[in-house]
């Protein structure tokens, strides 16, 4: 199984200008390449990594690009099977027509695909032959095999990216004993069908308050001046605390759902249909929520427990959890509305998460004629599964019965 890692370093002033120079040679090679290839593409000719990779070869040969020889070689390849990728995801629609690399980019970076080794105290890529240092919070599998590295810069703190095979084989699904269903919408990050509410504004609102009034006066900081500099540099550490603040969380709630449950079924969000929010509130908002569906999902898989993604036309809202009845659609301000039916009044969101759970086990049994992987599926021991036990939660609130 690949797993990657993902640990901080702490270059010397010489290293870190070496590895300035490769984020710099490999950003070159990236953009050279990506107008090369507009050109040639203009022509009728179709370039491919190996037609690039010779071009590479002959354009380190000229004088005004010798100094690509300085960086390791086989980063600089690295960035041309990237254009390929970004190319390759643009053709198959999965990704947008790939944009030349920026030096402003606050995150700068670049791969490394092989001789990389750690020890205890240092790792080492090829250019770096004394190694840089690097703080080890969790050592990698024994006999593993490191099959790349992504060394990064992000508010002039460093990090390194190793993706290793750790021999270990995915598990097969377990026995569903206990399922849940999770309502994402935009106020919270998730509901649970057992009454848990995990909200990332807590965490994150400070700080993001913080960045805007930092915002908001490097706005009136004077062009090319010292002083927007360090304004930039400040909202760029700001930005780093508030990712990995983010990040943080988002492994420990992750983690807590697929230790607890054996079968998860994740209504998919859709900022779309969320109207009234801003457009930079919705971005950041469907950020978070596409890694957290990232993070359930692999971790999901390694623990051997079942993830199944509803899609967003399943009328979660509508449908009333006690008795069946669809209530209709209902505005985003309806945080509570009453069954027409039976009169039960509900949380919309919890309601929702209650929907999802049912409407999950459901399509694992057969009764329903939906088409699912049911490779994927551990097996259904009862309908009731799970309802009567005890949640715990260290990481999120618990929704109080009336609310
Ligand atoms: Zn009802």
């Amino acid at each position: 199984m690949l797993t990657a890692i993902k640990y901080r370093i702490y270059p010397t002033k010489a290293q870190q200008e070496l590895i300035r120079k490769h984020f710099g040679c490999v950003r070159v090679v990236y953009n050279y390449f990506l107008d090369y290839r507009q050109k040639q593409y203009a022509q009728g000719i179709k370039e491919t990594y190996f037609t690039m990779q010779k071009t590479l070869t002959k354009l380190k040969a000229q004088a005004n690009y010798a100094y690509l020889n300085e960086c390791n070689s086989q980063s600089l390849q690295m960035a041309l099977r990237q254009l390929v990728t970004a190319f390759d995801n643009f053709f198959a629609r999965r990704a947008k027509y790939p944009n030349f690399k920026s030096k402003r980019n606050p995150r700068q970076s670049f791969a490394v695909p092989q001789n990389i080794s750690l020890d205890n105290k240092k790792v080492y890529v090829p250019k770096f032959k004394e190694g840089i240092k690097v703080k080890i919070h969790k050592t990698l599998d024994k006999d593993c095999a490191i099959k790349q590295a992504v060394i990064s810069c992000v508010a002039d703190t460093y990090y390194i990216s190793v993706f290793y095979e750790n021999n270990k084989s995915i598990p097969k699904p377990l026995e569903i004993k206990k399922a849940v269903g999770l309502d994402m919408n935009l106020e919270n990050l998730l509901i649970t069908s057992d009454r848990i509410i995990y909200s990332d504004k807590k965490k994150i609102q400070d700080k993001q308050s913080k960045l805007k009034k930092l915002q908001r006066r490097l706005s009136k900081k004077k062009k090319g001046s010292n002083n927007r500099k360090k304004a930039f540099k400040k909202i760029a550490r700001l930005h780093n605390k508030i990712n990995l603040a983010r990040d943080d969380y988002l492994h420990k709630i992750t983690n807590e759902i697929t230790n607890q449950y054996d079968f998860i079924a994740l209504g998919t969000f859709d900022a779309k249909s969320f109207v009234g929010n801003n457009r930079l509130s919705e971005s950041v908002a469907s950020f978070n929520r596409h890694k957290l569906i990232r993070m359930l999902t692999y971790k999901a898989e390694i623990k051997g427990k079942t993830l199944m993604l509803i899609d967003k036309f399943f009328p979660a809202y509508q449908i009333c959890s006690y008795c069946g009845a669809d209530t209709g659609k209902k505005s985003l301000h309806m945080k509570r509305f009453a069954c027409p039916h039976c009169n039960k009044t509900h949380n919309r969101d919890l309601n929702a998460s209650i929907n999802i759970r049912r409407y999950a086990l459901g399509m694992i049994d057969d009764r329903h004629r939906v088409k699912i992987d049911k490779s994927r599926v551990g097996i259904t021991r009862s309908y009731a599964c799970g309802d009567s036990s005890v949640v715990m939660s260290r990481y999120g609130d618990i929704l109080e019965s009336g609310c």
